[in-house]
C-alpha cells in the first residue's frame, strides 16, 4: 500500500489506558493514528509522548485534543483527521469515564455526565466518521462496551446503561453499514489494569476470575487489531475479554 492510501485508525481517549495500549498496537501493525485526547494539560502531555512512541514505531500520528461530549468539536477533529491523514479505516470509540454510586444517591450531574461521555459521544464521532467510511466503502468501527453493559452491575447504574446503549448502538449500525462494507463490533472488557480501575480491591476481584488476573490494556489491544483487519466476516458482535469473569 502508498503512503497515500496508507491505513489510518482514530482512537478516542487514547493518552492513557487502554485507548493508548490500542493505538500503539495499531501502530505496529502499520496504521497512521489519529489519537484523540481530553484537551486538559496532562492529558496532552501523554497524548504527545504517546505520538512519539508511534513515530519511534516508523508510523505517522496527530494528537488532537477534543471533548467527545461536544458534537461540533467532534465534527472538527473529524475534518481535521481527513484533511491531515486522508481517511480513516478504522475508528475505536474507547474514551470513558465512571461516577459510581448507589442509585438512591445517584446526581443528575454524574448521570449525566457518563452519558454524555460513554453514550452520546458514540454517537457523535461515530455519525462524522460513517460519512467518510461510506465514502471509501470501506471501515471497521470498535465500540469499548463493558461485561456491566451486558449483566449490570450494582453502583453502577449510570455505566452500565451507557455500555448497554453502546451494544445496542453497535448492533444496530453493523444493519445499517453492512451494504456499505462497514462493519460494527463491540468489546465487552471485564476489569482491566488502568486508571480507571487503580482505586478497586483487586485481590478479592481477582478470586473471581477464572484466569486468575485482571486483564492488560494490551490484552484489549489484541482484540481491537483483531477487529481491525481488513474484508473483516465479523459484525454486530460484543466480543467478551474478561478472564472468564462471567462464563
Ligand atoms: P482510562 O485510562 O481512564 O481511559 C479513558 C480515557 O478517556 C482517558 O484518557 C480519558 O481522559 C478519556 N476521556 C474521558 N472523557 C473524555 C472526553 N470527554 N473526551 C475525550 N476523552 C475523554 O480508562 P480505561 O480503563 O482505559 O477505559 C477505556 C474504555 O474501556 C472506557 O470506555 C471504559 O469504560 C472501558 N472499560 C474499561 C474497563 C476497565 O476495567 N478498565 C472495563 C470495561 C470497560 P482523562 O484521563 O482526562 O479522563
Amino acid at each position: 500500500m502508498s503512503d497515500e492510501i496508507k491505513r489510518t485508525a482514530l482512537v478516542t481517549g487514547a493518552s492513557s489506558g487502554i485507548g493508548r495500549a490500542c493505538a500503539l498496537e495499531l501502530a505496529k501493525e502499520g496504521f497512521q493514528l489519529v489519537i484523540n485526547y481530553y484537551p486538559v494539560p496532562p492529558c496532552e502531555a501523554e497524548a504527545k509522548e504517546t505520538v512519539k512512541e508511534i513515530e519511534g514505531l516508523g508510523q505517522k500520528a496527530i494528537a488532537i485534543g477534543c471533548d467527545v461530549t461536544d458534537s461540533n468539536a467532534v465534527n472538527e477533529m473529524v475534518d481535521q483527521a481527513v484533511r491531515e491523514l486522508g481517511r480513516i479505516d478504522v475508528l475505536v470509540n474507547n474514551a470513558g469515564i465512571t461516577r459510581d454510586g448507589l442509585l438512591i444517591r445517584m446526581s443528575d450531574e454524574d448521570w449525566e455526565k457518563v452519558v454524555n461521555t460513554n453514550f452520546n459521544s458514540v454517537f457523535y464521532v461515530t455519525r462524522p466518521v460513517a460519512k467518510v467510511m461510506m465514502k471509501q466503502r470501506s471501515g471497521n468501527i470498535i465500540n469499548m462496551a463493558s461485561i456491566t453493559g451486558v449483566y449490570g452491575n450494582a453502583g453502577q447504574a449510570n455505566y452500565a446503561s451507557t455500555k448497554a446503549g453502546v451494544i445496542g448502538f453497535t448492533k444496530t449500525i453493523a444493519k445499517e453499514l453492512a451494504s456499505r462494507g462497514i462493519v460494527a463490533n463491540a468489546i465487552a472488557p471485564g476489569f482491566i489494569k488502568t486508571p480507571m480501575t487503580e482505586k478497586l480491591d483487586t485481590a478479592k476481584i481477582e478470586a473471581n476470575i477464572p484466569l486468575g488476573r485482571l486483564g492488560s490494556p494490551e490484552d484489549i489491544a489484541d482484540v481491537v487489531k483483531f477487529l481491525s483487519r481488513p474484508n473483516l466476516y465479523i459484525t454486530g458482535q460484543v466480543i467478551g475479554v474478561d478472564g472468564g469473569l462471567v462464563i
